[in-house]
């Protein structure tokens, strides 16, 4: 091997993989069990009490995960990860090793609608309270930091209407704030945007979508950059002072760079349980192989289709920054050079009635509620995604009466806009 570093297709093929010691077997084997045999006792104690690193139970790691655990890290830039069951798996995790009850973090408005539900409703049941802020204002996420802060919740590029965040502007919030910045990057997928060189400290994502990219495995992750000093005031127990499940270790003193993902692995996945299937696994890792590619085309089929619809009588407006006249087009340039990504929305002149008739009439595309899938997908957000939330607030959050939102698969896009030409009755 040269002294080359391996380049982005590269790293989706091969990092974190190894010919099988055992067998030779050059796909990553599904290890579909339980739990792994100790070499003796002394063995056995110093695995659970982190003193070496192995395999003990699935609960808490598996040798699958781990090369997609390895690969994910190396794709995002960071320095090391932990696989969950889901995207919204991955957030739990998180954030439990950050907040105690009556702890606030400062989400973006602009969110999948999933995680609007699971803050507001689910997190604050645990006591950790969501104060709302708006990636348009950078300022109003400036004006929502109190000293109960301690965190900073953002999509990269957000659901539902592809915008772009401005990562850098509000990684210097969270750095005055002495807070990390979590980025949800499952739109851009690191492909597109890598958010660790734009100042986020932690990455997660929903693996179901482009990661995996095929529609048939739920999964999520958690990418530690490295980048964190937890130990300053206090402020992260979990990883600042001494734990008493380890016989007193203090997780960032013993493992430095990656204490984060050790934490989200040893207090996360281990007592709340959300592991992700080895077959699962596997499955997102054959989807990665390819990830470069099918994100390419995700994005060029859905800058053809966005001017497409941009372009057609019956459409009031498209919201996709990967157009030269769309308001996020500078921040897209910056981020995401490569392509804006592949979900987005447009607005229909004739409003709701014109949505619900719109999605019925498709019908390349399939109407569900999933994004991230070689298969281009529609679905009508005011009446599905974001029905729980009340009229101003599906507005703010990009899904009105009127939005129809699109995830563009890797078809031709010749048969994508034949099916929306029809399906809009010219
Ligand atoms: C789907 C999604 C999630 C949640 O992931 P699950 O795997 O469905 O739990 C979180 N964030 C974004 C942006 C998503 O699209």
């Amino acid at each position: 091997m040269s002294d080359r570093l391996p380049g982005f297709s590269t790293l989706a093929v091969h990092a974190g993989a190894q010919p099988d010691p055992t067998t030779g077997a050059r796909a990553t084997p599904i290890y579909q069990t339980t739990s792994f045999v100790f070499n003796d006792a002394d063995h056995a104690a110093s695995l659970f009490g982190l003193q070496a690193f192995g395999n003990i139970y699935t609960r808490i790691g598996n040798p699958t995960n781990a090369v997609l655990e390895e690969r994910v890290a190396a794709l995002e830039g960071g320095t090391a990860a932990l696989a969950v069951a889901s995207g919204h798996a991955a957030q739990v995790v998180v954030l439990q090793q950050l907040l105690q009850p009556g702890d606030e973090f400062i989400a973006a408005r602009k969110l999948y609608g999933g995680s609007i539900n699971q803050f507001t409703h689910a997190f604050k049941s645990f006591g950790w309270n969501v104060v709302w802020a708006d990636t348009d204002d950078i300022a109003s996420f400036e004006r929502a930091v109190t000293p109960r802060t301690k965190a900073i919740f953002i999509e990269s590029i957000a659901n539902p209407g592809g915008s772009i965040t401005d990562i850098e502007a509000v990684s210097t919030v969270a750095r005055k704030a002495g807070v990390p910045l979590i980025v949800d990057n499952t739109l851009a997928s690191p492909y597109l945007i890598r958010p660790i060189d734009h100042g986020a400290d932690i990455v997660v994502h929903s693996l179901t979508k482009f990661l995996g990219g095929h529609g048939n495995s739920i999964g999520g992750i958690i990418v530690d950059a490295g980048t964190f000093d937890w130990s300053t005031g206090g402020k992260y127990p979990m990883l600042s002072e001494p734990r008493p499940e380890y016989h007193g270790i203090k997780l960032q003193e013993t493992f430095g760079n990656f204490a984060f993902a050790i934490a989200c692995r040893v207090l996360g996945l281990r007592d709340l349980g959300p592991a992700l299937s080895p077959f699962n696994a596997f499955m997102i890792l054959t989807g990665i192989e390819t990830l470069p590619l099918r994100m390419q085309r995700h994005c060029d089929n859905a800058k053809a289709v966005a001017e497409f619809l941009a372009g057609h009588p019956a459409v009031a407006s498209v919201s996709y920054a990967g157009l030269a006249s769309d308001k996020y087009n500078q921040l897209a340039r910056k981020y995401a050079p490569k392509g804006a990504g592949a979900v987005f929305t447009f607005s229909l002149k004739g409003g709701y009635d014109a949505g619900v008739s719109l999605v019925s009439k498709l019908q390349l595309f399939s109407h569900l509620a999933n994004v991230g899938d070689t298969r281009s997908l529609v679905i009508h957000p005011a009446s599905t995604t974001h029905s729980q939330l009340d009229d101003a607030a599906k507005i703010k959050s990009g899904a009105g009466p009127d939005v129809v939102r699109l995830s563009i698969g890797i078809e031709d896009k010749e048969d994508l806009i034949a099916d929306l030409e029809q399906a809009l009755g010219t």
